[in-house]
């Protein structure tokens, strides 16, 4: 549990990364930091502006020569008076700043508590402190670019206006309630029916997206699958761009499941070798290969291999069911002729290289990118988004005034949680836990 109600207490982290580096950037936050920083550079260094001082601990000896930054809020990271300290790089130096910010009353900050403390003084939404999250983590450019687009508020622009449009429903669904032998427009229930439809129509639409948002931010798992010895490992080895599989002439070599971590047009992937499907005797070959039916199953994208020398064959659909989308290859095209249309290569000479390539990086376009608004980018929005659209159908389908007035309300309650405007409390642990300390 993290602490909730703290913000009496003055926080510190390390908000750089791990391992030698030149400079460590410490982070303070709190009602003290004015106060610890007159200490620690015996004065308080001009508002908003790199300073040089020297860092001296309670008995007046140095720690450091380092750039100061003096950041009184409310227009601070966090909305509270605010420090940053640009430490040399030393764990010596480093520890001894600490030390001296935790004998002055400070504490070390918990994952995520300065961020905690940005949405607590209003100055993000839960949207936008996911973003931040994100932006830590990301691992690519088109990661980078989604993170950017959610901090600067478009999520949180589309979901608070269907929250707009529910509370204005809302309130003429309680009008209709509260006076209705009044001079209303007749056909106000219809308006109304007809608006909720529409709200659900884009929420339905923005949860259809088939999982583009969040397959970008988690990345995509694609499966090479095909029969023994089509030359799926030699394929995974050019694409990974190192030996993750054993090549081998004898079929049946990979068992389990190999995996490898690469970027594809700017998209994280993890690309499974999985055993060749066939009919064995030996029982730890069908186990991969069913291991291997099931992850082909699961991927979000199929690379199917055929043998150019076998005919070029693909397995069948139903030897091979795949869940996702599919790129049929032809390997060996050395050796014999490819049948046109599929995707041609040989992985020994590396001829059709570069068209496989491509053909993977606009497929796994297809899988992540999509022009309009902004896409879901996680479960937790998933989740609340799918309550909504259940109690809106209920909604829509209630004939008793004040049980349609009660599904609005729980409609905009779920909504609400997303961007963290009500009820949010329960929620806030299981969000800033997955930040890092100093975040
Ligand atoms: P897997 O069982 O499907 O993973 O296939 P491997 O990648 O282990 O390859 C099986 C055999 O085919 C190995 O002897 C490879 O050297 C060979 N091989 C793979 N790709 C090609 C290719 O494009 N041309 C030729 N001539 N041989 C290949």
């Amino acid at each position: 549990m993290l602490p909730v109600n703290r913000a009496d207490e003055t926080i510190f982290a390390v908000a750089s990364g791990a391992g030698r580096a030149a400079i460590c950037v410490l982070r303070v936050s709190g009602p003290r930091s004015r106060d610890l920083l007159r200490h620690l550079c015996g004065g308080n260094p001009p508002p908003r502006r790199a300073s040089l001082r020297t860092l001296r601990d309670g008995a007046g000896e140095a720690l450091d020569q380092a750039l100061v930054l003096w950041l009184p809020g409310p227009a601070s990271y966090t909305g509270e008076d605010c420090a940053e300290l640009h430490l040399h790089g030393g764990r010596g130096v480093v520890d001894g700043v600490a030390d001296a910010l935790a004998a002055l009353g400070a504490r070390p900050a918990e994952p995520g508590e300065f961020t905690r403390r940005a949405f607590l003084n209003g100055r993000m939404d839960l949207i936008e402190a996911e973003a931040v999250a994100d932006l830590v983590d990301a691992e690519t450019a088109a990661q980078r670019r989604q993170a950017l687009r959610q901090l600067s508020g478009a999520l949180g622009e589309l979901y608070s206006g269907w929250s707009t449009r529910l509370t204005s429903v809302m309130a003429q669904q309680e009008v209709l309630i509260d006076f209705p032998d009044e001079d209303l427009p007749p056909d106000i229930d219809r308006t109304l029916i007809a608006e909720l439809g529409m709200i659900l129509a884009e929420i339905e639409a923005h949860l259809g997206d088939e999982r583009r948002g969040e397959r970008l931010r988690e990345g995509l798992v694609i499966a090479v699958g095909g029969a023994p010895n089509v030359g799926k490992s030699s394929l995974i080895n050019l694409l990974a761009d190192r030996d993750v599989a054993i090549v081998s002439p004898f079929p049946g070599t990979t068992r389990d499941v190999l995996e490898a971590r690469a970027v594809f047009g700017g998209v994280p992937v993890t690309l499974l070798d999985t055993a060749g499907i066939r009919a064995s005797t030996d029982p730890i070959e069908t186990d991969g290969v069913r291991r291997a039916v099931g992850r082909i199953a699961e991927a979000d994208l199929v690379l199917l291999v055929a043998d150019a020398t076998a005919g070029s064959v693909w397995l069948d659909a139903d030897v091979v069911p795949t869940g996702g989308a599919v790129l049929r290859v032809v390997n060996k095209i050395d050796l014999a002729q490819a049948p046109p249309g599929a995707v041609a290569v040989s992985a020994l000479t590396g001829q059709g290289l570069d068209s496989l390539r491509a053909a993977l990086n606009a497929a796994i376009r297809r899988l992540v990118e999509r022009d309009g608004p902004p896409p879901l980018t996680r479960a937790r929005h998933r989740s609340a988004l799918s309550e909504v659209v259940a109690e809106l159908r209920g909604a829509m389908t209630e004939g008793l005034a004040e049980l349609r007035a009660e599904r609005l309300r729980l409609a905009t309650r779920a909504l609400g949680r997303i961007t963290g405007r009500i009820d949010v409390e329960d929620v806030l642990d299981a969000i800033f836990s997955q930040f890092c300390i100093g975040k």
